[in-house]
């Protein structure tokens, strides 16, 4: 459902992404995990659309989305980690708002505004303004927006991030039942619990290149660490801090 094909951004000499080859298939939850700076974020807005790649490309259902950009945006929700939202708009504003550039038309729009509101127990606040909201419901309302026109492939950066435990549940079993039901749920984290706990297959990046890609079975045997966790894996496959580094940072 999603190709990526030797993707490449460029910021000036430094290179984000460095020709990641990637192939997510239907009906799973995919994770990308990696450092910080890893290129996460940069990749899920080449695939969202938002950011041109310098070279390579995405298809996402088939569509490549620079040049058929309509028709892959239109099955694709994406969820941003640091999302601009519209203050002086209420909740139910903000997601017609949403349907309407997805194209959704009549009473589907409401009907789909209503179940989604319900989902995340935000139906009172649905005529309320977002600078009401808290960091957390404002989470819920855009990764309803994402939602509201019912994607194939939902991409999700940092999903978790501000939710509460109750929340964070309901997403989880939100993305499940979207992978069960025949979507494609990409989504990046930095928590490896919420990588194993909820991941089909995982790929990691680091420095703008997956090192690693399989179930977690694969990562493991990448890592020749048969019964490691997938913490102690991903600190094999990706670099960092020795031991010795940490003991001289912190003088002891
Ligand atoms: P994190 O887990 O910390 O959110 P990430 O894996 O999502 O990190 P990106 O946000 O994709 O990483 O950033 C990858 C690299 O590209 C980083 O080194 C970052 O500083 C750099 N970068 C991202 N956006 C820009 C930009 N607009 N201009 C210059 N450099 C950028």
């Amino acid at each position: 459902m999603i190709v990526l094909e030797g993707l490449t951004k460029r910021y000036g000499d430094f290179t984000a992404v460095g020709g990641v080859d990637l192939e997510v298939e239907g009906s799973q939850i995919f994770g990308l995990l990696g450092p910080n700076g890893a290129g996460k974020t940069t990749t899920l807005r080449m695939i969202a659309g938002i950011l041109k790649p310098d070279s390579g490309r995405v298809l996402v259902g088939g569509h490549d989305n620079v040049a058929e950009p309509m028709a892959a945006r239109r099955i694709l929700g994406f969820v941003p980690d640091r999302p601009f939202v519209y203050d002086k708009l209420t909740g139910a504003e903000l997601l017609r708002f949403s349907a309407g550039l997805y194209g959704l038309q009549g009473p589907e729009i409401e009907r789909r505004i209503d179940e989604l509101l319900a989902l995340w127990d935000l139906s009172p606040w649905k005529d309320q303004l977002v600078e009401s909201y808290s960091h957390g419901m404002r989470q819920k309302l855009i990764i309803s927006s994402a939602l509201i026109h019912r994607p194939r492939v939902l991409v999700v950066d940092e999903p978790m991030v501000g939710l509460d435990p109750r929340s964070a549940w309901l997403l989880k079993d939100v993305l499940r039942r979207f992978a069960d039901g025949g979507g494609t749920a990409l989504v990046s984290t930095h928590t490896l619990e919420l990588a194993e706990s909820l991941c089909d297959r995982l790929a990691v990046i680091d420095r703008g290149r997956v090192v690693a890609a399989g179930s977690i079975e694969d990562l493991r045997q990448e890592a020749r660490a048969e019964t490691a966790g997938l913490e102690e894996i991903f600190l094999r496959i990706t670099r960092g801090a020795t031991d010795s580094d940490i003991a001289r940072a912190v003088g002891d």
